[in-house]
């Protein structure tokens, strides 16, 4: 006997539009021919899913016809990934906090995901790296015509093909059960009414917490400076999978925590012109005044983003002269974000963002390196000249003591005016928090699994140990896809076995 009287009924209920849940609702419709609903509390779908550029396959059919990757990429690997190294790279670098049966699930689910596109009529248009010159990364970034933004409009419509009904507008509250057997929904629909959903599975892939300041202040380990880091998207992935999940006894004490930073001009975008020269190897500096790290990092944005956030309030200075702004504004980058700043990218419009920076207060301008740092609002401004004299001696010696940057990028600040631009991590979304077995079920304190429940994408756990894997470019996106679908086809299997 049911224990809520439902307003509809459902085989399967999923908790979220991005691509996880897309990918879980249309396979659990086509190939389970189930009737599956599917929430969406956006207006649309698409949720963080729309602005992703790459996708992890492992020995996808795209590898496979391309033979060996593009050789431009200065990794040293001069082969698409076998199943071992990536196997590796997922447990070496969480140091073993991976969950074999996760990884194994990005291993050998994602290359179906290829497949997927391809019958879509998706082009592929690269296999390769996403940051040139990153020593560690593997071959596994598929790169799309259109991105993310095209893919997404291909999962929907195959969703939509495929007999699922999304209700939009429509945010999940509230997971329903008896006995500790998941039986429904409780959802809010588009005119504000409650709605009750029966289903024998709910899939939750509501994206993780990044929207939600103060989940990440509860559950990472950037807690202190979650206050000045800011969210780069405007989606609403505010935890709400996670809470319902920890509610229904789910066990979310082992791997929560893991946030995709990203390096950005405070309160711009990511393709904005001072985000595009704060991220080249110029001098990074703290509000002590100090260097931190050797800013050749901006290579991969997932570690430069580890490294501002430790610094106080989060807060980090890029500082260049006029030859160096001349030099990004008629030469180009030389470090890239992915599509957002492009290599060799002219940053044209550098020197009007300046201006504007300066009048918001986010930026700093003076004709000398000491009327730089007094202008600074938050700095050590003794500190800073000092630092910058320092660095100036590096230049000259050609030898970066205290942090190693090459040479060919140890450029003095010599050409008045100097500039200023206030950083920050910037949060893409958070990965993990929902700790789940390699069908998916969400598990107990007793790694028990809990009946009719799965995670899949953003929510689930167990790729990652403290930051995101940027070893195995495009994983968050290739596991979206992945764990939605194998989710999906385990519910399938006991609905199945039920009836
Ligand atoms: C700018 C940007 C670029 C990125 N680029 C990449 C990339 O190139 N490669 C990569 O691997 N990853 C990338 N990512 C990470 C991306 O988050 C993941 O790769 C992946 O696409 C997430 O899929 P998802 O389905 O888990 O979450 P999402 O796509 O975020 O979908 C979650 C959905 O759940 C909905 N939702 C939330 N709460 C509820 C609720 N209570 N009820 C109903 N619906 C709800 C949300 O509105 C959203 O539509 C990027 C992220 C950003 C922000």
């Amino acid at each position: 006997m049911p224990k809520y009287v439902y307003d509809t009924e459902y085989d399967v209920v999923v908790i979220g539009g991005g691509a996880a849940g897309k990918m879980a609702a249309y396979t659990a419709a086509k190939e389970g021919e189930l009737k599956v609903a599917l929430l969406e509390k956006m207006p649309e779908t698409g949720g963080t899913s729309i602005y992703t550029e790459d996708l992890t396959a492992f020995n996808s059919i795209e590898q496979q016809e391309r033979k060996t990757p593009p050789k431009f990429t200065g990794t040293p690997f001069d082969h698409y990934p076998t199943y071992a190294e990536g196997y590796a790279r997922y447990m070496d670098y969480s140091h073993q906090r991976a969950n074999p049966d996760v990884v194994r699930v990005q291993l050998y689910e994602t290359a179906e995901t290829v497949q997927f596109y391809r019958d879509l009529g998706a082009e592929c248009v690269n296999v390769f790296v996403f940051a040139f010159n990153q020593p560690n990364e593997l071959n596994t970034a598929h790169r799309y015509e259109g991105l993310g933004e095209r893919m997404q409009e291909l999962l929907l419509r195959a969703t939509v093909n495929a007999g699922v009904d999304i209700f939009t507008s429509t945010p999940a509250q509230k997971i329903l059960s008896n006995g500790g057997v998941v039986e429904g929904v409780e959802a809010v629909d588009s005119k504000g009414n409650k709605m009750l959903i029966g289903a024998k599975a709910v899939i939750i892939a509501s994206g993780g917490f990044g929207n939600n300041p103060e989940m990440v202040k509860k559950y990472t380990w950037q807690h202190w400076t979650a206050d000045y880091t800011s969210q780069c998207v405007p989606t609403q992935n505010t935890g709400d999978g996670l809470n319902m999940a920890l509610e229904l006894g789910a066990d979310g004490t082992t791997a929560p925590g893991v946030v995709m930073n990203i390096p950005c001009a405070w309160g711009k975008l990511l393709t904005a012109h001072t985000t595009g020269a704060g991220i080249q190897p110029i001098v990074w500096a703290n509000n002590r005044g100090e260097r931190f790290a050797n800013e050749e990092m901006g290579f991969s944005f997932m570690n430069a983003g580890s490294s501002f956030i430790k610094q106080p309030k989060g807060k980090v200075y890029a500082i260049l002269d006029s030859a160096q702004a001349k030099y990004y504004m008629e030469e180009g980058s030389e470090i890239s974000l992915g599509e957002f700043i492009v290599y060799n990218q002219k940053l044209t419009h550098l020197l009007a963002e300046l201006d504007e920076a300066i009048k918001a207060g986010y930026a700093w301008k003076g004709d000398t390196v000491e009327e730089l740092a007094g202008a600074i609002d938050d700095v050590n401004a003794n500190a800073l000249i000092a630092t910058l004299k320092e660095y100036n001696e590096f230049c000259q010696d050609g030898v970066d003591k205290k942090f190693f940057k090459q040479a060919k990028y140890l450029r003095p600040l010599s050409k008045p005016p100097y500039y200023a631009i206030r950083m920050a991590a910037s949060i893409l979304t958070t990965i993990g928090g929902i700790r789940v077995n390699g069908d998916m079920q969400v598990t107990d304190e007793n790694y028990d699994p809990i009946p009719g429940l799965y995670a899949a994408g953003n929510d689930a756990s167990g790729l990652y140990g403290d930051t995101y894997n940027l070893d195995c470019p495009g994983t968050a996106c290739g596991f979206a896809h992945a764990s939605g679908r194998k989710a999906a086809r385990h519910a399938i299997k006991i609905i199945k076995a039920r009836n």
